[in-house]
């Protein structure tokens, strides 16, 4: 059987189409009490763009808190703050922010229909209801969260998506001028984990044709956002579509070891996402060899550094979690590795790698 993968379903990009977002969530008002959420990083509390939020009526707008990765204890915080705002369901969920703010939209979405816990539904498609209407607006481009099936959370137990058909958005808004005040260290980290995520999809063994031409163009694009000489707003727009097409690629393959080591690290360190997968790959000379090269002088070319020796402080307890976080993700494993990856990999290896890092 061939994965049958759901696509957002409408997609608007260019620059200033944030102003489209009033059309788009007027034209699902059907009723007098008809409501929204609007869930913005609180990075743009007292910025131009909260106050260019299309709010109307009885609408809510929450200042997303993004200083922590998101959590299933945070999702359902959030999901209790709307019932109890109005219990009535919101025509439309709307998330406006980087992959944390979008994760936490999608979240939101899916529990304010399904019962219980979002840590209850972390896995492959345990959602049993429909979600709410949900819109992603990106400020932030290269986790590919816009398009994917899933919303990465981290639990009592674990940190593993809620992956599901109702996880993907029903509309997404592309405006690049939206990511132009990102801090440059930032974009930087966002942006190479679409690098990597373009790495690991077009080298693993999931990849076919349908993969292998998102991810080509992708991986192209962020070389010549970050190796090329483009003007800011150019690249910026290159960088959008880099990250929707990094997405859309890994949607139809998988990614790999770095990913999977890089759960772990975090889960432990709490670095963020695009950070932590930028300490790990740059020590995974064995597993991509010419990529961690041009790696390097991607970061080398951009004046960045990445951390190093940053275990060097964690306990045996430490690095056996994150290795039971790095293990349970089975298909990153395999894609990376073959079918045969458990006689390639194991404990100790996975344990000598996070110690490299
Ligand atoms: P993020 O959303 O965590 O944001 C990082 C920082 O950038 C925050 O401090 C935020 O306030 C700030 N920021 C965002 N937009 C800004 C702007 N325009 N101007 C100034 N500051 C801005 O970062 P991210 O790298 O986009 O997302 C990482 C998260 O995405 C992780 O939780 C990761 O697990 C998740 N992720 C999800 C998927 C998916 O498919 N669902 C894929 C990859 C990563
Ligand atoms: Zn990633």
């Amino acid at each position: 059987m061939y994965k049958n993968f759901k696509l957002v379903d409408k997609v608007v990009f260019g620059r200033g189409s944030f102003y489209q977002l009033k059309t788009i969530i007027d034209e699902k008002r059907l009723s007098n009490d008809d409501w929204a959420v609007f869930l913005i990083d609180k990075v743009f509390y007292d910025k131009p763009l909260s106050k260019k939020v299309p709010l109307t009526n009885y609408d809510l707008l929450i200042y997303a808190n993004t200083d922590f990765e998101p959590t299933t204890f945070y999702v359902d915080e959030l999901t209790k703050k709307i019932k109890d705002y109005n219990p009535k369901l919101p025509i439309a969920v709307v998330g406006i922010g980087g992959g944390s703010t979008m994760d936490l939209a999608k979240a939101v979405s899916l529990m304010l229909t399904n019962e219980g816990s979002a840590a209850d539904y972390q896995g492959w498609d345990l959602i049993k209801n429909p979600s709410v209407f949900h819109i992603a607006v990106p400020t932030l481009s290269g986790t590919g969260a816009e398009v994917s099936r899933t919303t990465v959370l981290t639990g009592p137990l674990k940190k593993l998506g809620i992956n599901s058909d109702y996880t993907v958005f029903n509309q997404i808004v592309l405006d690049p001028d939206l990511i132009a005040d990102v801090p440059v260290n930032q974009r930087f980290y966002t942006a190479m984990d679409c690098y990597i995520h373009n790495v690991e999809a077009l080298t693993g063994s999931y990849i076919n044709s349908f993969a292998r031409a998102f991810g080509e163009k992708s991986y192209e694009l962020c070389k010549e956002v970050f190796l090329g000489n483009l003007s800011r707003e150019d690249a910026d727009e290159k960088l959008m579509m880099a990250s929707l097409m990094g997405g859309l690629s890994i949607a139809y393959s998988q990614v790999g070891v770095c990913h999977a080591l890089s759960y772990g690290l975090s889960y432990i360190l709490k670095t963020r996402h695009g950070l932590s997968n930028c300490i790990v790959f740059n020590q995974l000379e064995e597993y991509y060899p010419e990529y961690v090269i041009e790696f390097k002088e991607i970061v080398a070319r951009n004046g960045f550094e990445i951390p190093l020796n940053v275990t060097k402080n964690c306990n045996e307890e430490e690095f056996e979690k994150m290795v039971d976080i790095s293990l349970v993700l089975v298909p990153l494993w395999e894609n990376a590795l073959g079918k045969n990856w458990k006689e390639k990999i194991s404990r100790e290896k996975i344990k000598e790698l996070l110690k490299k890092m």
